[in-house]
């Protein structure tokens, strides 16, 4: 004997509408407990309507393994009361063959697993309660509730009622178009309605049966008054229709079975071809929003207010959006107050700073996208405009809270850089790599290090920016850069000057060794010569630039090169001048130049023997011509002064000094360019000097013209 209680059945059920008409408040635990509150939109919701104890619920229960009440044999009263609700249970079992004695497949045979069945089932209260004697209300108002939650209907029906107009069935069908009219006049969903046609004794072909349950619903939908805003709808515009017959469950228990196991077929297979769960029919609220959405719509419909579903889905959608987002928000707090600590542990330690920076930028990204991946999760299967517009809420509200910690870390990252920056120029240095590779390849690794680190921490969507940040970054290495690069010129600069101030120095003494009218032509060559070859060697240590300025080698701009091979001449002449001033023509030097040349000519022969006087000498006459002739040197050494007239004049500016930096690289300790009175370059000795240095000369050479003529009257008396 058929008895649905005995069936090992775990499954669990929920009575969603009770017989006063309350919604549920325990839904959500029934969706848990059956496993299907993560289930978003992957489920099905299927309603069994009909006359009371017509087998509705022995049907559901043979169909999808459900555990909803049936009638007894025996006391013949309504079991079902208000709507119920169950998660069907294995399909698989669904299609098992029943044992050949008849009976129900026993629990301890049945090894299949749990396939998770993702389908709900309604068992509603019988239509034309008998208990509840003529109350059309509930009957209407559950039918209204069925069809704006469920994609299949399933109209279980005699086969004797087929064809019986009055039957009750027809009138609830009547019922069922019209509130399907009132909810779903903007076609947005179809349903679909299943016709079970029990107790069939197979003589009416079922082809026959459904053709009069067509026409009789075609007939019916003519007979609606239809909403006066609608054209002419079609009954197949709302609904679509499927038939199916079974036999008598207890004279035919065998066939009944398997006719079952087939039509549960069209439940669980996706390649049959009357695969009830068509994707038209779902009502798209996602699953942990149902309870929401599934009890605003009862209440709608018992404040009779008119059922308007697309609102009901943006009012869920607003309601499970808006709970999401406090879940998330909720983790979010969480997680930067994981993210806080962390920060603060690592800038106590500053050990291993640069592993830092990356554990850091990875949590400021992971700590926003791991809130928004639970709320994307669960709250993307709502209405898309509802999801989106509260997504770019929490998303705001997260970034807010995120864009100090961000901007913090830009700093660090910024400031860490800069000193990658230095550390790096160092150390490639160190290596020898010469200054422009190590400038260059210090500047792109840093750069990179910060824009990976940056990015690192930066979310996807680019709402974290650091343009600002790089640009900075740019701007202080290219300053780095500048100093650097002045710094190197200066240092080849005064690497160049120390090369070159013996060797002009020599050559300068060495000119003046033999003062004579082109002399200062003499040495104007040797320093045009001299430093122009330190300029070329300099020019041709590196890649001879286009532009045909001298490149010193370090990466430096055209105008930095100029300026360079300006300080360059500048140096040299000061070296020039202090040569020249503070050395070969300093007075006491020309002093002594001109007692030589007085020297060589009053008392040395020209074979360069000392001469002895005798008393015939005329020592006056060669004392007066060797004075002369040595004072003819003197206007030399005053004036820088080229044969043809030229003064000679620096071709750079040297008297002034610039604000730069190649001034802190410059040597004056051995002569300070100061003590030169603000004369022009060519201007050597002063008229005060010039004077004075004539003076000592003519006392020095009276003194030895004395002493001359001293030595020839005491080589007398002797
Ligand atoms: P419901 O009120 O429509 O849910 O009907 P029930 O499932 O509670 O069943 C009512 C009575 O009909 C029970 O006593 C069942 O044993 C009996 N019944 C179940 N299936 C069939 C069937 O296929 N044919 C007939 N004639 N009776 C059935
Ligand atoms: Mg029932």
């Amino acid at each position: 004997m058929f008895s649905p209680s005995s069936l090992d059945s775990h499954s669990d059920i929920v009575q969603l509408i009770d017989e006063s008409k309350n919604f549920s408040t325990s839904i959500n635990d029934f969706l848990h407990k059956v496993k299907l509150n993560g289930a978003g939109l992957d489920y099905h919701i299927v309603s069994v309507f009909g006359s009371q104890s017509t087998g509705k619920s022995t049907l559901l229960n043979a169909l999808f393994n459900t555990d909803f009440d049936v009638m007894s044999e025996i006391k013949r009263q309504q079991t079902t009361k208000g709507i119920w609700m169950a998660r069907a249970q294995t399909s698989s079992r669904l299609l098992k063959q029943p044992s050949p004695d008849g009976e129900e497949a026993s629990s301890e045979e049945d090894t299949t697993t749990d396939q998770e069945s993702k389908i709900l089932v309604m068992d509603v209260e019988g239509t034309d309660g008998r208990e509840r004697g003529d109350d059309q209300d509930f009957e209407r108002k559950s039918a209204l509730f069925a069809l704006a939650t469920s994609e299949v209907i399933i109209i279980n029906i005699w086969e004797h009622q087929v064809g019986l107009y009055q039957g009750a069935n027809m009138a609830l069908l009547k019922t069922v178009f019209e509130v399907n009219l009132s909810l779903f006049k903007d076609h947005q969903s179809k349903s679909l309605i299943l016709f079970v046609i029990r107790d069939h004794i197979g003589v009416t072909p079922l082809s026959n049966l459904s053709n009069t349950l067509t026409a009789d619903l075609n007939r019916i939908w003519e007979s609606l008054s239809k909403p006066a805003d609608m054209v002419d709808p079609k009954l197949d515009e709302f609904f679509d229709l499927q038939f199916t017959a079974l036999p008598h469950k207890i004279l035919q228990p065998e066939q009944f079975s398997s006719g079952t196991s087939n039509l549960g077929t069209r439940f669980t297979d996706p390649d049959n071809s009357e695969y009830v769960f068509k994707k038209k029919y779902h009502r798209n609220v996602p699953i942990d929003g149902w309870s929401f959405y599934a009890g605003n719509v009862w209440q709608q419909i018992e404040l009779n207010k008119d059922l308007d579903l697309p609102t009901q889905q943006i009012l869920v959608a607003r309601f499970r959006c808006d709970e999401i987002a406090n879940q998330s928000w909720d983790l979010f707090e969480q997680e930067l107050l994981e993210l806080k600590k962390h920060i603060d542990a690592k800038l106590q330690s500053d050990k291993e700073i640069d592993e830092n920076f990356l554990t850091v930028g990875n949590l400021i990204k992971h700590t926003r996208s791991s809130a928004m991946l639970v709320f994307d999760e669960f709250a993307s299967k709502y209405a898309k405009a509802v999801y989106e517009t509260k997504r770019k809420e929490l998303l705001s509200r997260i970034d807010s809270e995120l864009i100090n910690i961000y901007k913090n870390h830009l700093t660090k990252l910024l400031k860490l850089s800069l000193v990658r920056f230095e550390t790096k120029f160092a150390e490639n240095l160190s290596k020898n790599l010469g200054f422009l590779v190590s400038i260059d390849s210090s500047e792109l690794t840093t750069k990179e290090f910060f824009l990976s680190n940056a990015n690192n921490a930066s979310a996807d969507d680019g709402v974290f920016v650091f343009d600002d940040e790089f640009t900075t970054l740019d701007e202080e290495i290219n300053k780095i850069k500048a100093i650097r690069r002045n710094n190197e010129i200066s240092k080849i600069i005064s690497r160049a000057m120390k090369k070159i101030k013996p060797v002009l120095s020599e050559k300068i003494k060495d000119v003046f060794k033999n003062p004579n009218e082109d002399t200062w032509d003499r040495i104007y060559d040797e320093f045009n010569s001299i430093s122009q070859m330190a300029l070329s060697r300099m020019n041709s240590s590196t890649i001879t630039c286009d532009t045909g300025v001298i490149d010193f080698g370090v990466g430096a701009y055209v105008e930095d090169n100029q300026k360079g091979v300006l300080e360059f001449k500048k140096q040299a002449w000061i070296n020039f001048e202090k040569i020249i001033k503070g050395d070969v023509c300093r007075p006491e030097n020309v002093l002594n130049r001109l007692l030589e040349r007085f020297d060589e000519l009053f008392r040395f022969d020209e074979n360069g023997a000392p001469i002895v006087w005798k008393p015939s000498d005329n020592i006056e006459a060669v004392y007066l011509k060797a004075k002369n002739n040595a004072l003819l040197l003197l206007p030399i050494f005053c004036e820088a002064k080229l044969k043809d007239g030229t003064r000679i004049t620096p071709g750079v500016s040297i008297a002034e000094e610039e604000e730069d930096n190649l001034k802190n690289e410059r040597d004056f300790n051995d002569f300070d360019l100061f003590e030169i009175e603000k004369r022009p370059f060519s201007a050597i000795l002063t008229d005060k000097q010039k004077e004075e240095i004539s003076n000592k000369f003519k006392k020095q050479c009276d003194l030895l013209y004395i002493e001359s003529k001293r030595s020839t009257i005491q080589s007398i008396t002797q």
